[in-house]
C-alpha cells in the first residue's frame, strides 16, 4: 500500500486516453478496496500487510466486488459532485464498470509489487517479485504524478477542443 492517492496518477491518464469508457470513480473505488486489507493488518498488527488481496487472482475478485458495489456508489459520487445533474443523470454501463475496477486492481498490483517486498502478485503460481525494485521508490512516485499531470493535460485539452468544435458546429448552424 504505497498512499492510496497515488494510484490516482496512472487513474487520471487511463482517462485521459480512454475517455468515456473509463470511470475515474469506479478506479478510485477500486484503489480504497484494495487497500482495506493492508489497513486492517496495519491496525492490528496481525497478517500478512499486503497478502492475497495484492495478487493477480485476488485482483480479479477484488475487482467484481468493488464493481458490483462501485456502480451505484460512483453514480451518487457524481450526484453529490454535481458532475452528474439531476435532469439526465449520468449512468456509468456495465461495461465501464467492469473495465475500470479491473484496470484499477490490476495496475494497482503491478505498481504495489514494484515497492513492496512482501507483495507475491503471481500467488500461488510463484512466490518470487520479479518487479521489486524495478524502478526506485522516489521514482515511482514520480511516474504516478506525472502521469496524473499528464493525463490532466491531455484531458482538459481534449474536451476544450471537443467544446470549441461543438461551439463551432453550432455557430454554423445559425
Ligand atoms: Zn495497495
Amino acid at each position: 500500500m504505497p498512499f492510496t492517492p497515488i494510484h490516482m496518477g496512472p487513474g487520471i491518464l487511463f482517462k485521459s486516453i480512454l475517455q468515456g469508457s473509463f470511470s475515474l470513480m469506479v478506479f478510485g473505488w477500486t484503489q480504497i478496496v484494495m487497500d482495506v486489507q493492508p489497513l486492517i493488518v496495519m491496525i492490528s498488527g496481525e497478517g500478512h500487510l499486503h497478502g492475497f488481496t495484492h495478487t493477480y487472482i485476488g485482483a480479479v475478485i477484488i475487482a467484481i466486488f468493488a464493481a458490483l458495489s462501485g456502480k451505484y456508489l460512483s453514480e451518487l459520487g457524481l450526484k453529490l459532485l454535481g458532475v452528474s445533474k439531476k435532469i439526465n443523470p449520468i449512468s456509468i454501463t456495465w461495461w465501464v464498470v467492469f473495465l475500470s475496477a479491473f484496470i484499477g486492481s490490476f495496475s494497482h498490483v503491478l505498481l504495489d509489487s514494484i515497492m513492496h517486498s512482501d507483495v507475491e502478485p503471481f500467488f500461488p503460481f510463484m512466490m518470487d517479485n520479479q518487479l521489486l525494485g524495478l524502478i526506485t521508490v522516489p521514482m515511482l512516485h514520480k511516474v504516478c504524478l506525472y502521469s496524473g499531470l499528464f493525463g490532466a493535460a491531455i484531458y482538459f485539452g481534449f474536451n476544450l477542443k471537443v467544446k470549441r468544435e461543438s461551439k463551432a458546429d453550432n455557430k454554423r448552424k445559425l
